[in-house]
């Protein structure tokens, strides 16, 4: 008799669906026509100066394991960081982790914070990983609707509504992948005053907050407020900020988790038997870029401004409707006036005109009317995928 595997997956991994961006990008690959607007990763390689700190490190033979918490050299690079970038200080002895990029850190949190059936709060259209994560752990994922009328901007009133006796965390992430949405102060402090009246924590995945844009030319980079910075939030906030977007360091695989000392020591409990630590060569280039990396980011920021500019102005001139985001490296054209589901509308751009964008639907049902267009790509492709584009809907 053959086994029926299927049986055997633990109840909660069979309920996860599978990343739609996944599914989307087995379709695209090993096809050299397809200009690429899909994946969130920057089409920079690490500046040099940090990669060749990865090198040196293992010229010096380090290829040893650290500490479970990550180097303390590191802990006291990104406690400075922190400093500098969220006005909000950490001690580098024990109130930072260093783990295997933001992913790990949400699915530490998650796993520290959640009892069974806890209800964690937080906003879609989001990163793919939220509503895994927390039913991984065993968590409810109660998901708030946000609105391309409203920018996709997260209103505390909904938060209001949606917290309930159950209600044990709420996760933010601004600006939002997939959206480019940057949170309003006004409405992070009230979200900020119901965290504390309902005694939750807050989870905050700030992984793009260098990445930000503002003035008439969408040059400038905004002053980034984090949550924890908030008053009273430092107390109740797990920040989380990672190297993989602002250093274009995906492939180094790290990221950090700030938070009081209670919190930090129970996700290192999970850390350090699941994964130990982060690699030491990474953490070693992650140093470097901490303490000599401002520049090249900013230039990096600065070339995705200008591409945001051309994917605004182009979408204008077609006459598709397209907010403008104040942060990440995406935007999120509405495409409801072409009467395409945003899954038919990505298929159909794929087959006929060879350019992929993400349906709004990989990121959760508040998507379905909008695609991602990921405008990490080089300028000079971004222009081909516009005309293409233009093409395209021009037949719509
Ligand atoms: N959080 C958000 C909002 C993201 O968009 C991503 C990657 O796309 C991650 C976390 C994962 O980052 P890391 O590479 O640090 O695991």
């Amino acid at each position: 008799m053959s086994i029926d595997l299927n049986s055997k997956i633990a109840t909660q991994v069979a309920a996860i669906p599978r990343s739609g961006i996944r599914d989307f990008f087995e379709l695209v690959q090993g096809r050299d026509d397809v200009i690429s607007l899909g994946v969130g990763e920057p089409d920079f390689s690490a500046p040099w100066h940090i990669r060749e700190a990865a090198i040196y490190s293992l010229e010096q033979g380090e290829t040893s394991y650290t500490s479970n918490l990550g180097l303390l050299s590191l802990r006291k690079s990104i406690s400075k960081y922190v400093t500098r970038q969220f006005d909000v200080t950490y001690d580098p002895e024990k109130e930072v982790l260093v783990t295997v990029g933001v992913s790990e850190a949400l699915d530490l949190a998650c796993r520290a914070l959640l009892n069974p059936g806890d209800e964690v709060i937080y906003h879609e259209p989001c990163y793919v990983s939220y509503s895994p994560s927390i039913i991984m752990a065993y968590g409810k994922a109660v998901a708030i609707q946000t609105k391309v009328e409203d920018e996709f901007i997260l209103k505390a009133e909904d938060v209001a509504a949606a917290i309930t006796d159950k209600t044990r965390v709420i996760m933010l992430n601004f600006p939002t992948n997939p959206t480019g949405a940057v949170e309003p102060i006004e409405e992070l402090e009230k979200i900020a005053k119901l965290a504390i009246e309902h005694d939750l924590i807050v989870i905050s995945d700030e992984i793009y907050s260098e990445l930000t844009y503002t003035g008439d030319d969408g040059m400038s980079r905004i002053d980034h407020i984090s949550i924890a910075s908030l008053p009273d939030m430092r107390e109740r906030t797990i920040l989380l900020h990672g190297f993989s977007k602002a250093y274009a360091m995906t492939g180094f695989r790290l990221g950090y988790a700030c938070a009081p000392n209670i919190l930090t020591e129970a996700m290192m409990k999970i850390h350090q038997y699941s994964m130990l630590c982060a690699p030491i060569m990474s953490q070693k280039a992650a140093i470097e870029a901490l303490e000599n990396g401002d520049a090249e980011m900013e230039n990096m920021r600065k070339a995705y401004a200008q591409r945001r500019n051309l994917l605004l102005k182009r979408f204008k001139e077609m006459g598709v409707p397209c907010f403008s985001p104040g942060g990440a490296f995406y935007a999120f054209p509405d495409i409801r006036k072409f009467g395409l589901s945003s899954h038919d509308f990505a298929m159909k751009l794929l087959e006929e005109e060879s350019v992929a964008v993400v349906p709004g639907t990989a990121f959760g049902k508040a998507g379905e009317g909008c695609v991602r267009a990921c405008y990490a790509t080089a300028y000079d492709k971004l222009e081909i995928a516009l005309d293409r584009i233009e093409a395209f809907v021009g037949r719509l």
